[in-house]
């Protein structure tokens, strides 16, 4: 790790599918979430969470996700176009044929966050070394077996867990490893503040027109 601040998590506009996010893609029991847990303060703040669905397929999939999302424990409603501008009066809803609400879903501080994440971990016995890099991994009949640092010393270790981010390719490729990950770019837009947005609105994300928007504060951050 360079810096506990230096990833993208702390620079993320801090949309947290807390419980949303893990199940739709069926990664069960989070384990960043359990860590930041054994630490207070990530800023989490339940706002609610809604998806629209914009036409016949989407409405399909997200009835098949929030089902799985039920089984999971997931609150999920299936709200009307009427209700979704209810708790979020400025969406545009006349296209909208239902929302899928997660009132237990909402946003997070990033740098609290990231810092919730850090303590977590050292109350849990970890170790953080910031300002080192992983120069190479070591490996022993096909399983990695430690890392070595930049600084040329090595750690002997049962798992190795790259988990270097859009950084992450780049180390696999050093043992001919390809890890599809790519980073895509994309923009946000950050308003002034917006006396007629109410910050207790839920996130609403609009997959169709590619749109998320979010109130931290009194603004409105649209991606
Ligand atoms: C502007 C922005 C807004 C975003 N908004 C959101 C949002 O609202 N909601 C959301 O869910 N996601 C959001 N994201 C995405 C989210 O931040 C990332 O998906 C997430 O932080 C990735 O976490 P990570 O731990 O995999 O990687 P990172 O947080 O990037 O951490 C990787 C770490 O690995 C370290 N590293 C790299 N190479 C090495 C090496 N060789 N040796 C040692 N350490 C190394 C890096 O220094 C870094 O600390 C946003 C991202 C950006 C940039």
């Amino acid at each position: 790790m360079a810096q506990v601040f230096e990833g993208a998590l702390p620079h993320a506009r801090g949309r947290d599918g807390a419980k949303y996010g893990a199940a739709r893609e069926r990664l069960g029991a989070r384990p960043g979430a359990a860590i930041a847990a054994s630490a207070a303060g990530t800023g989490f703040k339940p706002c609610g969470f809604v998806e629209l669905a914009a036409d016949a397929d989407r409405l399909h999939e997200y009835r098949r996700i929030a089902a799985f999302n039920r089984k999971e424990g997931v609150d999920v409603q299936e709200i009307s176009a009427r209700e979704v501008a209810g708790l979020f009066p400025l969406c545009r809803t006349d296209d909208v044929l239902a929302g899928f609400y997660v009132p237990d879903d909402g946003r997070v501080n990033p740098v609290d966050a990231t810092a919730a994440l850090a303590k977590g971990f050292r109350n849990l016995g970890g170790t953080l070394l910031e300002n080192t890099s992983v120069a190479d991994v070591l490996a022993s009949h096909g399983r990695a077996t430690g890392v070595v640092l930049e600084d040329g010393s090595a750690i002997q270790s049962d798992y190795v867990v790259n988990a270097t981010g859009m950084w992450a390719r780049q180390l696999g490729e050093r043992h001919g490893i390809c890890i599809p990950n790519q980073a895509a770019e994309h923009y946000y837009l950050v308003t002034d503040a917006m006396p007629e947005v109410d910050p207790e609105w839920p996130v609403v994300e609009d997959p169709a027109s590619h749109t998320y928007v979010m109130t931290p504060s009194a603004r409105a951050v649209e991606l």
